[in-house]
């Protein structure tokens, strides 16, 4: 399976981090070793000074697909769960000013936190948005409601199937919301799908 990440998708976190809002889906993949499932710990690597959360929703592919229809893309997800992107901003940075790939920044061991519940995405997306948050000790940092994403479900994966073929399993994060931040070891991060508390974890 392939992890598929879309940046810059809500227009706050894009001016966050001085960003332009893109005129089509920016997308980035993750390997399967990036993975971090079960709430296990989270260990920060010795190579970066400033490891940020990104909190965002999750669709998972459950048909294979290529060149995607907007009005088919709904049949190719049916459930949704909630991830970190954690990103090494500092590499990040050099990287971006050198005009290199992010893959250090972003494709690191546990970079991709996911959560072990997904629930039913048209039980949850009953009115028309989803809402999500994440506490770091027990403040809420980000919040996000996917209507407020400049590209929905639906646009993302008509988009990245023109490129790449979508498989059973595949895992889409969709962007994160303003507020992303450093965690420091010690921190308590918890995340948040409307009310149901789907990630529950340690930074070491
Ligand atoms: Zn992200």
């Amino acid at each position: 399976m392939k992890i598929i990440c879309i940046g810059r998708n809500y227009a706050e976190h894009a001016y966050e981090l001085n960003n332009e809002i893109p005129e089509e889906p920016v997308f980035f993949m993750k390997p399967d070793s990036s993975l971090l499932r079960n709430n296990s710990p989270f260990y920060i690597p010795d190579w970066t000074n400033e490891v940020h959360h990104e909190i965002e929703l999750v669709i998972k592919i459950n048909r294979l697909g290529k060149n995607i229809e907007k009005p088919f893309a709904h049949r190719y997800y049916s459930e949704i769960g909630l991830g970190i992107d954690f990103t090494a901003r500092d590499v990040q940075r050099k990287l971006k000013e050198k005009g290199l790939p992010w893959e250090k920044a972003k494709a690191f061991d546990q970079a991709a936190v996911i959560s072990s519940t997904f629930l039913s995405v048209s039980k949850v997306a009953e009115t028309g948005s989803i809402n999500f948050k994440l506490n770091v000790n027990n403040k809420t940092v980000q919040n996000g409601d996917s209507k407020l994403m400049i590209f929905n479900f639906d646009e993302i994966i008509t988009h990245v199937s023109k490129y790449v073929t979508l498989k059973i399993g595949d895992l889409i994060f969709t962007g994160t919301p303003a507020g992303v931040g450093a965690v420091t070891i010690g921190d308590r991060l918890e995340g948040y799908i409307e009310d149901k508390k789907l990630l529950d974890f340690m930074i070491k």
